[in-house]
């Protein structure tokens, strides 16, 4: 089921090009509302093809406002419940509302080291852009190219 955007909460991440939830939707469906033309809200991202919303959360938490909900399953969350999540630098807190008016929280961490403290080479040398079309792995040739084949190393059956 999709999401959707709270209008009132949702401040088109201040007019940049690409949206919070628009660069983080692996399926492409955010899009940013500019004029109003589309939705009647302008500078108000939407779900352009909530069909197709594979109700991911990624949008849900990524968006520094807070403003997008997920619509869940009547089977998995009864009609009148939310599950809604809101990330901090090192865990997310989840806000679990019942139907009854019963609400709980928990905190879940999501990383075990600092934000922004990973070194992504590690000692190993920067990709190579240029070689982004090439076989084999951007640093192949600094790891001496490619290890000769070895038939003992086939799984036979
Ligand atoms: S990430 Fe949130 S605040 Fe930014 S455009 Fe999307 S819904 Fe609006
Ligand atoms: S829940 Fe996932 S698939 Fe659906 S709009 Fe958000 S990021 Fe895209």
């Amino acid at each position: 089921m999709p999401t959707f955007v709270r209008t009132e909460k949702c401040d088109g991440c201040k007019g940049q090009d690409r949206t919070a939830c628009m660069y983080i939707c692996p399926h492409d469906l955010m899009k940013l509302d500019k004029d109003g033309s589309e939705t009647g809200h302008a500078m108000k991202s939407y779900n352009q093809e909530p069909e197709q919303c594979w109700e991911c959360y990624s949008c849900v938490k990524i968006c520094p406002q807070n403003a997008i909900e997920a619509r869940h399953y009547a089977d998995v969350v009864p009609l009148g419940g939310s599950v809604q999540p809101l990330r901090g630098s090192d865990s997310i807190m989840w806000t679990i509302k019942f139907r009854n008016g019963t609400m709980k929280r928990f905190k879940f961490p999501i990383r075990t080291t600092p934000e922004g403290s990973i070194d992504p080479y590690a000692g190993k040398p920067e990709a190579d852009m240029a070689k982004i079309q090439d076989n084999g792995f951007f640093n192949h040739n600094e790891q001496n190219g490619y290890r000769a084949g070895d038939p003992s190393e086939l799984i036979k059956v």
